[in-house]
């Protein structure tokens, strides 16, 4: 049992949102295939994956360093101990070797895209659905059926009043949603509360309701928007400071006692520590909000998870970033909080299985095996393609 090949591709989103800070017209994904030549139902198995949301491709550190390296690796250092499947740890640390620490973007996300490929390949060797291999191995088999998913939503676009935004929040209510999050930050004051308002008003309860600032404050407008945002006690608000502004972070908490969300743009268990250690942030209420793919992938994500029960942070605590399939089973698997969603955004790169559908503001957890792409039919034309078939 080997990995034969690994190839990558750049594709383009295509997007015209904008958040408070910027627009995603550049805004391109690495996709991942990983070949293997174990056959199941008399085709070879190939693991995919992409490197979900808001990071840009990043095939020249796949090309030059990642994929070299696994497939220069003795095939056998790469199984688990029953030499029956492929082991993502030890591929991990294969694709680790001669790294200095620290500067963690420069290759948490090719190597985080490359290990959930991985997975889905363990997967589908191992005939489970990606959810049920992950709580095999480590969250003592709990099996999880569905799982709570909010909307990621609420952008900026060209014309976009409120008259539309109330509009794109009733469209997800009727599709099964209970919980919107919109931006905040790309307007003045008056104009982000005016939204938050009238968006109170269709969701119903402020348990509902979350903003995202992404991370584009400064310190003056941070502590503004949290002394204006605090009395509405909304379900959280997001990404209020820089990423790693870490002393900001815990002067905004100290004035903000409804939850803060964070932790998309930390990509290291080391740096999440630090979150927890410096931030001001509070266990009982808070939300961590890394973005698995493009944080090392998922036996680091275990680390990081290790790590925040210590601080005594629960995995409920974590609701990660990127609404998509990849998301959805690590959310099950492990059983944390809750799975975001993209609806109608990002266009083939958003959203889950094409017949899934949510009830109740939950989502039911895939059972074919692996992560499921196959299940998504513009996404998986792009990454068989990849392949030749
Ligand atoms: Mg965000």
């Amino acid at each position: 049992m080997r990995i034969v090949d690994i190839r990558e591709t750049a594709v383009a989103l295509n997007s015209s949102l904008r958040n408070a800070v910027f627009d995603f017209s550049e805004m391109t994904t690495s996709v991942v295939a990983v070949v293997t030549d174990v056959v199941r139902e008399g085709k070879p198995v190939v693991g995919f994956a992409f490197n979900s949301t808001g990071r840009y491709a990043c095939g020249a550190q796949m090309r030059e360093r990642f994929i070299p390296r696994i497939l220069r690796a003795d095939p056998e250092s790469l199984l688990n101990a029953a030499a029956d499947n492929l082991d993502p740890e030890k591929i991990l640390a294969c694709m680790m070797q001669r790294e200095k620490p620290g500067g963690h973007t420069e290759r948490s996300v090719a190597i985080g895209t490359i290990e959930v490929a991985c997975w889905d390949a363990a997967a589908k060797i191992a005939g489970l659905p990606l959810h049920a291999l992950i709580a095999k191995i480590y969250n003592k088999n709990n099996k999880i059926y569905k799982v709570p998913c909010y909307v990621g939503g609420g952008w900026y676009a060209p014309g976009k009043g409120i008259p539309e935004l109330l509009e794109e929040i009733r469209d997800r209510l009727a599709q099964g949603y209970c919980t919107m999050k919109i931006k905040v930050g790309g307007a003045s004051i008056p104009e982000d509360l005016a939204r938050v308002e009238a968006a109170l008003k269709v969701v119903g309860d402020s348990a509902h309701l979350a903003v995202d600032a992404n991370a584009g404050f400064d310190r003056t407008r941070a502590l503004a928007y949290a002394r204006a945002l605090a009395p509405y006690r909304l379900r959280w608000f997001e990404e209020p400071t820089d990423p790693l502004d870490f002393a900001l972070l815990a002067e905004v908490a100290a004035i903000y006692d409804a939850p803060i969300g964070t932790g998309e743009n930390l990509f290291s268990t080391q740096d999440v520590r630090n979150l927890v250690t410096f931030g001001g942030l509070r266990a009982d209420r808070d939300i961590i909000q890394t973005d698995v793919p493009q944080s090392y992938g998922i036996a680091q994500f275990a680390r990081t998870l290790d790590m925040l029960r210590e601080y005594g942070w629960s995995p409920q605590s974590v609701f990660p970033h990127g609404g998509n399939q990849m998301t959805l089973h690590i959310v099950g698997g492990f059983g944390l909080g809750g799975c975001e969603a993209y609806p109608g955004v990002f266009g083939m790169f958003a959203g889950f299985a094409d017949d899934a559908h949510v009830e109740d503001g939950c989502l039911k957890l895939p059972d074919r095996p692996g992560i499921g792409f196959e299940a998504q039919n513009a996404l998986y034309a792009e990454m068989k393609k990849l392949v030749g078939s």
